[in-house]
């Protein structure tokens, strides 16, 4: 019920051209069933085995899409089913997604990680390397993977004020990129505690965790 209620309340708050990613990560296969039956079929997980796992026993129409931080050893798992890369950053791991989509007979659609946070933890490419990754010849010769868009996380941190500078920053990125590349739709910033300022900076689909399924008892 409390998942029905988070999700139909989350809902009314967003914008209709705003993507809701559910990050499910953690949390058992019947509070994903719940949101299911609410109506959402967008889920968002950050290791392969687990979202493999509750790929096999959900309804195979939800899209799923990974989040984290990619082994480019374990893209073959999900190959056959994965709807949104999020978290792609260098172009090893593009061609090893291209090999593995290849195998399937599908393209895989693709997101690079901007890296906009200022902690040295984050992962995530320069505006530079992304401009050099979509202008480089090597990537016309990947054909079972599309690159769609950007994502970021902003800095940890209660200062708002830098949470959108950093947003608007890569937004204006975003913006510009788009002007050169028709593919560019997608920019996937926001999570429960910074959607509202994602959304005020050009996201078009957030990645909501605990404002769904609530805390989540460990850190993944
Ligand atoms: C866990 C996670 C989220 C969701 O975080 P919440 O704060 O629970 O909404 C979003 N994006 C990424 C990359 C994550 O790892």
């Amino acid at each position: 019920m409390l998942v029905t209620q988070n999700l139909n309340n989350f809902t009314k708050l967003i914008p209709q051209q705003v993507k809701l990613v559910a990050v499910s990560k953690t949390k058992p296969i019947s509070d994903i069933q719940e949101a299911y039956d609410t109506g959402q079929r967008n889920f968002g997980e950050n290791r392969i085995q687990e979202m493999v796992n509750k790929y096999e026993v959900l309804p195979k129409d939800i899209e799923w899409h990974m989040i984290g931080h990619l082994q480019r050893n374990k893209v073959k798992y999900m190959a056959h089913f994965v709807s949104l890369i999020h978290g792609v950053d260098s172009f090893k791991t593009l061609k090893e997604i291209d090999k593995q989509a290849k195998k399937h007979n599908r393209i895989i659609n693709c997101l690079l990680q901007a890296r906009i946070a200022k902690e040295e933890t984050k992962f995530g490419l320069s505006f530079n390397e992304i401009e050099n990754i979509i202008a480089s010849e090597e990537l016309r010769e990947l054909k079972n993977i599309k690159i769609i868009g950007l994502m970021g996380m902003a800095s940890f941190t209660d200062d708002t004020n830098q949470i959108k500078n950093e947003f608007n920053g890569l937004n204006t990125f975003f913006q510009k990129l788009k002007t050169q590349n028709a593919e560019l739709k997608t920019l996937s910033i926001g999570m429960s505690g910074d959607y509202k300022i994602a959304i005020e900076n050009g996201s078009n689909m957030i990645r909501v965790g605990s404002a769904i399924f609530g805390a989540r008892n460990y850190i993944a």
